[in-house]
């Protein structure tokens, strides 16, 4: 058989020639690109022909014309488009680590038939991205489990549980359910406990969990794809069996993490901090204002970017200006974030601009804190291409390396200024600042910087002077 193929470079034009089977095979350098050729019937011609005359192992590709926003999942090429190689896996051996990694297959069970973003490959596609780049081989394989229902109970009703084993299958909705939607909650909750008490126990030193269905929006009832609040079914949990008295969740997940809020918003024993896009976009809730209630005032953290497009540069000026300055006044003897991924530049709900990488950054970050005990769990997410490359840069600096080189460019032309805060994001860091530095004396410096006068705060000069007299 012979395969007519046509390759071009990214400056020359397509070449075609014709492919026999002792043709040697072409490496293909990044931005190559090749066509499969029109004679051939559409979704017929897979990975394995072309594989017979390219190094695609080697390669990550993409169909040109949708780059940036898909990912060639079942590797079915069609004829007369052109693909381009996007990047070379990194096949070298690597050194072993200490980090932890969670997955189930069986967390894929709860599926529905319509296309919901929400969807069994996302955890797939992430773990064989892993795989592919060695991270699997070089981390900790931890045994995935249920939640037990007592643990569940921690944070959750009865009723709760009841409703997530009783409902029968349902197609539509924010929470489809189907026969095994029970089991995979269970098991997605019971991954990310066991992950966090492994870490605690010093059997790994941090970890990242692939889990679905996410938690992040779940307190009382199902909703936002959630069942049971993993992350915080799981601080609940090592809380009370290390006798924990501060955990930090940092949630940088595009959706605000309302379960997670409620759940812990009168509670000084769990700093919690989610930024999100937060106007006119679900949930709803999150706003600058909401800082915690009673004893729990001052340890609610939320940055809501009222407009989409924020990006790597919003995230570090946060970072940097808020949640460090704040986390490392907290001191949290164990930090655990609700990653989920949809505020990645081509994410079909988030509609903001981080690049992969700067998850690599932030997850750097945080190892800081702690002691470096650090969990990070799946939770929104649904371009299944840019997740998984999400999850790589965090698993690898979880493993070690350094943070990737954050790019200059996302997607075909996008310019990722990651060196700036939009103008129209400043206010909103500005504001988060102001609400927050009547509670933390690590924020006065901020404060200062943007020109925020005390006296703006009645409640931070009020703050400064009990602790003057607290000091006398
Ligand atoms: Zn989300």
């Amino acid at each position: 058989m012979s395969l007519t193929c046509f390759v071009k470079s990214a400056t020359k034009p397509a070449v075609a020639f014709p492919l026999k089977e002792s043709t040697p095979k072409k490496k293909l350098g990044i931005g190559s690109k090749f066509t499969p050729p029109p004679s051939i019937p559409k979704y017929t011609l897979n990975i394995k022909d072309v594989e017979k005359h390219f190094e695609l192992s080697e390669c990550y590709f993409e169909e040109e014309s949708t780059r940036g926003t898909t990912l060639l999942t079942d590797l079915f090429f069609q004829p007369n488009a052109t693909y381009v190689v996007s990047g070379k896996k990194n096949l070298k051996k690597q050194k072993k680590s200490k980090t932890g990694l969670v997955y189930d297959e069986n967390m894929m069970l709860h599926h529905q038939q319509n296309t919901h973003p929400e969807k069994p490959q996302r955890i797939k596609e992430i773990w064989n991205f892993l795989e592919e780049e060695g991270l699997v081989a070089r981390c900790e394989r931890v045994q995935s489990r249920r939640a037990t229902d007592e643990e569940i109970l921690h944070v959750h009703t009865q009723n709760l549980l009841d409703e997530v084993k009783n409902t029968p299958p349902t197609e539509y909705g924010d929470c489809y359910f189907n026969q095994h939607t029970d089991n995979a909650a269970h098991l997605s909750c019971g991954c990310v406990i066991e992950l966090c008490d492994q870490v605690m126990q010093g059997k790994v030193e941090n970890g990242f969990a692939v889990v679905r269905p996410p938690g992040h929006h779940c307190s009382h009832k199902p909703s936002g794809f959630c069942f049971y609040n993993n992350v915080a079914v799981a601080v609940k949990v090592i809380q009370k069996k290390y006798a924990l008295e501060r955990v930090l969740i940092v949630d940088w997940d595009v959706h605000h993490g309302n379960g997670t809020q409620e759940l812990f918003e009168n509670d000084p024993s769990v700093l919690f901090l989610s930024t999100h896009f937060g106007f006119d976009f679900y949930p709803g809730t999150g706003k600058v204002t909401e800082i915690g209630q009673g004893a729990g005032k001052g340890y609610t953290v939320n940055v809501s970017f009222d407009k989409a497009e924020y990006g790597d540069g919003e995230m570090l000026a946060v970072f940097h200006q808020i949640l460090l300055p704040i986390a490392r006044e907290f001191d949290p003897q164990f930090v655990i974030v609700s990653s989920g991924f949809d505020a990645v530049y081509g994410d079909p709900l988030g509609g903001c601009n981080l690049s992969p990488q700067v998850y690599g950054h932030m997850t750097y970050l945080l190892k800081s804190l702690a002691g470096g005990k650090l969990v990070l769990a799946l939770e929104g997410g649904y371009n299944l291409r840019e997740i998984s490359r999400c999850t790589y840069e965090c698993v690898k600096v979880l493993a070690g390396d350094l943070p990737s080189d954050l790019p200059k460019t996302l997607g075909k032309d996008f310019k990722n200024e990651y060196w700036r805060v939009g103008e129209k994001h400043v206010a909103t860091i500005r504001d988060a600042i102001k609400n927050l530095a009547p509670y933390w004396q690590s924020l006065s410096f901020a404060s200062a910087l943007i020109g925020i006068k005390a006296e703006e705060t009645g409640e931070l000069e009020k703050s400064l002077n009990n602790m003057s007299i607290q000091e006398d």
